[in-house]
C-alpha cells in the first residue's frame, strides 16, 4: 500500500514523501518534494549560518522545495532562546517570500513558537513534525487555523490530544524510523477517533494533496 510521509530523512521507494535534505543539500536533486531548514538544535549562531542561508534562499525557489524546515524551538538546544528566535525568524521570512508552508520542530516550546508566528503574521500552513504536546497545548493551537499536526509512531503513543483534531489537520510521517510501519499507525489512529482505515488514509492523502501537490 501507498502512504504520504510528510516528513522523513530517508528516500523511499514506495511512499510519496517530503524529505528534510537539511544535512545534505544534493539529496534535493534526486527529491519529488523536499523541505530544507536549520534543526533549532545546531550549535551554529545565525552570524555562522550565513553561507548556508544563502544556499537556502536559493533552494527554496526551486518548485520541488515544499516547505522550509524543520526549524523552530528546543529546549534543549545549545542556543540562547534569543539566538533560536533570530535563527527561526531568518526561516519564517523565507517561507514567506517564497509562499512556502512551515515543518516545526518544537520541544517544549511551544508558546514561542506561536509567539514568533503571530510576531511574524506567518499564515501559510503550519505542520508541527513529531507531534506529541499535551491536550491544553492542542486546544491552543488548534486555534490557529493554519495549524496542522503530524505524527510518528513513537510520537503518537499515549495520545490523548487527538480525538480533537479534525482529520483534515492530521499527518503521518517517518522522521528517523525509515522502517515506520504505515498501515499500524494510520489504524492507530482510526481506532483512537473511532472511525475506519480508509478514513483516515484517505483524509490524509488529501491533506498532503492540498499542501503540497498544488504547484
Ligand atoms: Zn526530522
Amino acid at each position: 500500500m501507498h502512504f504520504t510521509d510528510v516528513h522523513t530523512h530517508f528516500f523511499n521507494a514506495f511512499n510519496t514523501f517530503v524529505i528534510d535534505v537539511s544535512d545534505d543539500f544534493t539529496k534535493a536533486l534526486k527529491a519529488d518534494f523536499f523541505s530544507v531548514g536549520v534543526h533549532p538544535r545546531t550549535e551554529k549562531t545565525l552570524e555562522d549560518l550565513e553561507d548556508i542561508f544563502l544556499a537556502l534562499n536559493l533552494l527554496a525557489q526551486e518548485k520541488n522545495c515544499v516547505a522550509i524546515g524543520e526549524c523552530g524551538f528546543d529546549k534543549f538546544s545549545p542556543l540562547s532562546l534569543s539566538e533560536q528566535e533570530k535563527i527561526f525568524k531568518t526561516q519564517i521570512l523565507i517561507a514567506q517570500r517564497f509562499s512556502k508552508p512551515l515543518i516545526i520542530h518544537c520541544v517544549r516550546l511551544y508558546n514561542e513558537v506561536i509567539r514568533v508566528l503571530k510576531k511574524t503574521n506567518f499564515t501559510l500552513p503550519v505542520i508541527f513534525h513529531g507531534y506529541n504536546a499535551d491536550i491544553q497545548t492542542t486546544k491552543n493551537l488548534l486555534k490557529y487555523p493554519n495549524i496542522n499536526f503530524s505524527f510518528t509512531e513513537k510520537s503518537l503513543t499515549g495520545e490523548k490530544s487527538l480525538p480533537e483534531i479534525p482529520l483534515e489537520r492530521i499527518f503521518v510521517e517517518s522522521d528517523t524510523n525509515e522502517k515506520t510501519n504505515f498501515a499500524s499507525l494510520i489504524k492507530k489512529i482510526a481506532d483512537i477517533k473511532n472511525t475506519g482505515f480508509d478514513e483516515i488514509k484517505t483524509g490524509i492523502d488529501k491533506n498532503f494533496e492540498r499542501l503540497f501537490c498544488q504547484f
